[in-house]
């Protein structure tokens, strides 16, 4: 298995340190608002990838955090009167929601910030006793010039990073680049206690510890959205090989890249943002999972209408042909093919991937033999779960794939019966009318041996 390594700049050949038993990271929401089509990125990459990973390794114990602590979230409390809980509980429920809907199966673990207080304020103890950390007014801060590692993952080097913090540092401060592991509350923000007076930890030392936490000290693959790499990957590096005496703390970075909308970078000024819940109005989870496996990861992906509508298309290519098989039992103990397979550990090459399942549809359409049948559904279908996808019958694709401008499965069904009927009392102006209203709202009839197909066009 080959993965892209952001340490190195270099696919590498992957083997996790325990033969049997694969350990990933990656960082999760924070949760205080609902979030948008580029949120859902790394939890859908590495969801496909951790089924990958199982499938070739047996186990994956994989870690996704949730961000409960934050000065947004903080705000976001302040504005409507209540506590922080109530805001990160509401929005880490619509995540969970979000994510079921887009076929991403729970993680190993799930931990969250509030719950490693403890473990946080230990790290941050065991960096200032090595001499990695200092505390000044209140604050803790990592001392950037104590680890001689820092700029490896974003490949920056001292002046660079320099230039990215000149502005307003803090008195406190002994170096531009140090950055905040605690930082105090006043009495109205939340707080918990500490060595260094009542405080909040600071984003990047969460990650690190709950890593430890759960995963341990070095773990086999850290994930995340390309733009964590600076500083919130470099800091995590930092922290971690610093508090666990030079350990490596991640040996795999994998990062994924940017989803636009419509050629265009999505922000809250555009007025361009896509939540996801928005898109499950009018689309199947299904097909927003499809266009975020349509590219490759490390690419930026390009969400649009046609973009979606195509995707939708391809499911419905594959549900026909699935629905085509019908009730022939798919062959025992036959896996997706071999070269969709490398595909998937030729760092998760989902565009290949997909053009292998395409070919299955092609195959499965002009199938005859029984066998043949048998062999080519097992193969659709285990294709489809290693990717998340055809996680649910023909029948239930085809009447709940419609959205309400949009003839339901329930109404074609009855106009072919109406077209049959027509037919076969020879009245074949009736049947041409209705041929000719399916095509107009974009439903196109075929008949053949085994009666009339339809699909949407
Ligand atoms: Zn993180």
């Amino acid at each position: 298995m080959q993965l892209h390594n952001t340490l190195t700049g270099q696919k590498e050949s992957f083997v996790p340190q325990h033969p049997d038993r694969v350990t990933m990271y990656v960082c999760g929401p924070t949760v205080y608002s609902y979030a948008h089509i580029g949120n859902y990125r790394p939890p859908v990459v590495f969801d496909t990838l951790a089924r990958v990973l199982r499938r070739r390794f047996g186990r994956v114990d994989y870690a996704r955090n949730i961000t409960d602590i934050d000065d947004k979230i903080n705000a976001a409390a302040a504005k409507e009167g209540v506590d922080i809980r109530a805001i990160t509980d509401r929005y880490a429920a619509a995540y969970h929601e979000d994510l079921a809907s887009l076929g991403v199966e729970p993680t190993t673990y799930e931990p969250r910030v509030t719950e490693h207080l403890p473990q946080i304020i230990s790290m941050i103890e065991r960096l200032i006793a090595s001499n990695h950390a200092y505390a000044a007014e209140g604050h803790v801060l990592f001392h950037t010039l104590s680890y001689a590692g820092y700029g490896a993952l974003s490949k920056r080097d001292e002046q660079s990073l320099m230039a990215g913090t000149r502005v307003e540092v803090a008195p406190y401060k002994k170096h531009a680049g140090d950055f905040v592991l605690w930082k105090p509350s006043s009495a109205d923000q939340p707080g918990w206690d500490s060595p260094w007076g009542r405080g909040r930890p600071g984003w990047h030392i969460e990650c690190s510890a709950m890593s430890e936490a759960v995963l341990g000290e070095t773990i086999d693959i850290h994930g995340g959205g390309h733009d964590l790499i600076f500083p919130h990957h470099e800091n995590e590096i930092a922290q971690s090989t610093c508090a666990h005496g030079g350990a490596v703390y991640a040996r795999f970075w994998l990062h994924n890249g940017f989803v636009n909308v419509n050629h265009e970078k999505m922000s809250k000024s555009l007025g361009n943002v896509l939540l996801v819940r928005q898109l499950l109005e009018t689309l199947p989870g299904e097909v927003i999972r499809l266009v975020l496996l349509t590219g490759h990861y490390r690419q930026p992906l390009d969400w649009t209408d046609d973009v979606a509508a195509d995707a939708r298309k391809k499911l419905d290519r594959v549900y026909g042909a699935l629905r085509d098989l019908g009730d022939i039992e798919p062959a025992a103990g036959v896996t997706a093919p071999q070269g969709f397979i490398d595909a998937l550990e030729d760092d998760l090459n989902t565009p290949m991937a997909l053009a292998e399942l395409f070919e299955l549809v092609r195959a499965a359409n002009k199938a005859e033999s029984a066998d043949e049948k048998a062999r080519l559904k097992a193969q659709l279908l285990d294709a489809g779960s290693l990717l998340g996808l055809l996680q649910q019958s023909p029948q239930d694709w085809f009447s709940a794939a419609t959205s309400e401008s949009e003839l339901s499965a329930e109404r074609i069904e009855q106009l072919i019966a109406d077209r049959a009927a027509a037919r076969k009392a020879k009245n074949f102006s009736e049947s041409d009318r209705i041929r000719n209203e399916l095509a107009e709202q974009g439903v196109l009839i075929e008949d053949g041996a085994q009666g009339t197909r339809w699909r949407r066009t």
